[in-house]
């Protein structure tokens, strides 16, 4: 049975074109109600972008056009309510958000404006706190929710010029991680990815075949399984995109466990070998699970005095 979408609906945002587009017409093909939201602006944040706030009457007319139902919004992230309030004004609900919309300002840290920081905090983290927010509500009073955020390999790995960026991307992460720990008893999930498509924020720093060859089509599907009822995943992040998706997850070393709680620094680089040593690497899921070890250490330094 294919994976469908009937009676659901979905708010994706920044859907006027690229990756949210992809994913509005795939949740439409597949039976969702969609809010096809987009401000309409540049990769940049500001107005005129391509489209405009028609960005977004596009891509609904272009669901209505193939039998599917949606409607648009043209509200910025950073008034999620506005937007949510239009998933309910037009269809009663609100099962599935996708935090999509996104700008750059790219520059090296030394050249960094706070203006470049405060809007890439804006649009990526408030927007995505914002329209959650507003969504909360509603999926825990359903016991039922599925949300996914658009964090970036900038944010798992650092990008030159991209401190603002990476940083709000990895901080989804960090979002998607405790969303799913509030949200695991009412059913609601929240997953991240790091997707790698050609669209107009990548057309600019990657060679034309590349970016025709990295489809947003080809991330889409695993966004919609991350949102489908059926799916478990709740607080994880994916790597995707040319038709590859791949989980990550968090390896940490053994360490190394000082004698005494009076250790100094020179203990520490004498035992830097063993610190950073990834033989026998675990790898905790949980902040209690990473904790486990120390508090074990911590009881044992209190009873030895
Ligand atoms: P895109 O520029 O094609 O799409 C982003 C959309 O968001 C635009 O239509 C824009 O108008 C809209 N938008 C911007 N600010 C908004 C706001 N305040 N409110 C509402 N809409 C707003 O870019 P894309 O490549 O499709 O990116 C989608 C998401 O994926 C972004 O969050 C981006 O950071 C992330 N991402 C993309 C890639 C990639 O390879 N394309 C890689 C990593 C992460």
């Amino acid at each position: 049975m294919p994976l469908r979408f009937d009676n659901q609906v979905a708010v994706i945002t920044g859907a006027g074109g690229g990756l949210g587009r992809a994913y509005a017409l795939l949740f439409a093909s597949r039976g969702a109600k969609v809010v096809v939201n987009d401000l309409g602006v540049t990769t940049h944040g500001e107005a005129g972008g391509k489209g405009g706030v028609r960005a977004a009457d596009k891509v609904v007319a272009e669901i209505r056009r193939a039998g599917g139902e949606a409607v648009a919004n043209y509200d910025s992230v950073e008034f999620g309510e506005k937007i949510i309030q239009t998933a309910i004004d037009a269809y009663g609900r609100v099962d599935i958000l996708v935090n999509n919309a996104g700008i750059l300002r790219d520059v090296s840290f030394a050249k960094m404006t706070a203006k470049d920081w405060d809007l890439i905090m804006l649009v990526h983290l408030k927007g995505a706190y914002s329209c959650t927010k507003a969504a909360w509500p509603y999926m825990q009073k359903q016991k039922y929710g599925r949300i996914v955020n658009a964090a970036s390999g900038a944010g798992l790995y650092g990008n030159f010029g991209q401190a603002n960026y990476s940083a709000a991307k990895l901080g989804l992460v960090g979002f998607s991680k405790t969303l799913a720990r509030e949200g695991e008893r009412r059913n609601i999930n929240a997953n991240a990815i790091a997707p790698l498509a050609g669209t107009r924020m990548t057309e600019t720093v990657m060679p034309q075949e590349v970016v025709d060859a990295l489809k947003p089509e080809y991330v889409a599907p695993l966004v919609a399984y991350l949102c489908h009822e059926s799916c478990r995943e709740s607080g994880e992040v994916f790597e995707v995109g040319a038709g590859w998706i791949s989980k990550l997850r968090w390896q940490r070393t053994q360490g190394h466990m000082f004698s005494s709680p009076t250790f100094t620094a020179d203990d520490v680089a004498a035992n830097w070998a063993k610190i950073t040593d990834f033989t026998g690497a675990t790898y905790p899921t949980s902040l209690q699970e990473s904790m486990e070890l120390v508090m074990r250490r911590l009881e044992e330094f209190k009873t030895s005095g």
